[in-house]
């Protein structure tokens, strides 16, 4: 780190898509980068660690936060609160990390109007037919949830040219890439320097 303040990354795209894998992915390359742990009401996948891929809250508590303005962003998708905590953003960026935010696009809208600074990038699936197979394929959720998130992804699909950057999870190392190339090229401009 060279004493700058690091970046906002915010990466948004339908629940299967590849977002998680993909981020795995990108933090493989690069050790300047802090995935921002979000809170959510939903219950943990199996596999899903507290602390580490959310912070697995109560209403309640999401509600508290709300209160003591804690989020820098929430929002409801599908039944369930999403939002992510300010303060370790803050802190990782002074600190010269790249913060990656992985959110949904009405929370993405709140960053970009408060952020104007953070650098927008959509993850699209192949197809709708593709994002359906691997959401089947995931196995974690049931009929009715997948029917909801495949109406959710047509919504969300419209809103792609919001974003600064529009990457296609095709193959998953290639879009880690490019999100790799994407924070490189970022960093590069001028008027960052
Ligand atoms: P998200 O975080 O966007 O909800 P995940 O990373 O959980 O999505 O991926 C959803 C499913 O799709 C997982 O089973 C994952 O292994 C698979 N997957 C992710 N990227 C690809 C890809 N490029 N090609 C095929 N399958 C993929
Ligand atoms: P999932 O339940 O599949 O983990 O996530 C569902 C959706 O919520 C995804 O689109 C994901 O990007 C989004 N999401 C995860 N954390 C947050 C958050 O802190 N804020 C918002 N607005 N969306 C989030």
């Amino acid at each position: 780190m060279n004493g700058k303040k690091g970046l906002l990354l915010v990466l948004s795209g339908p629940s299967g898509t590849g977002k998680s894998t993909v981020i795995a992915g990108l933090m493989g390359l690069r050790d300047d980068i802090r995935f921002s742990v979000s809170a959510t009401t939903r219950a943990p996948r199996p596999g899903e660690q507290d602390g580490r891929d959310y912070y697995f809250i109560s209403r309640e508590e999401f509600l508290d936060m709300i209160g003591r303005d804690a989020f820098l962003e929430h929002a409801e998708y599908v039944g369930n609160f999403y939002g992510t905590p300010a303060a370790p953003v803050e802190e990782n960026m002074r600190a010269g990390f790249h913060v990656l935010l992985d959110i949904e696009v009405q929370g993405a809208a709140q960053v970009m109007a408060k952020r104007p600074d953070a650098v927008s990038v959509f993850l699209a699936p192949p197809s709708l037919e593709e994002l359906e197979k691997r959401l089947r394929g995931r196995g974690t959720d049931d009929d009715e949830r997948i029917a909801r998130r495949l109406e959710a992804a047509r919504r969300e699909l419209a809103q792609a040219d919001k974003y600064t950057y529009t990457v296609v999870n095709d193959d998953a190392n290639e879009a880690a890439r490019q999100l790799d190339a994407i924070l490189t090229a970022e960093l590069c401009r001028s008027d960052r320097r």
